[in-house]
């Protein structure tokens, strides 16, 4: 059986670390790309920066 640095095999508190670092990544994710859209401009860049952060706020998966 896999143990973890806490000595469980169902550890609660790794799986929460892991949780939210794939949050973390989803929301650089969200973030880089709302940049690179608005390094782009031009017309409709503030609506669509607007509705990638709030979709990333949002979660839904
Ligand atoms: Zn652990």
């Amino acid at each position: 059986m896999d143990v973890c640095h806490h000595s469980r095999i169902r550890c609660w508190e790794c799986a929460r670390v892991q949780e939210l670092d794939e949050r973390v990544q989803e929301l650089e994710q969200a973030i880089r790309e709302a940049l690179n859209r608005m390094k782009q401009g031009g017309p409709g860049t503030r609506t669509q920066v607007q509705v990638m952060l709030e979709r990333a706020l949002g979660g839904t998966e």
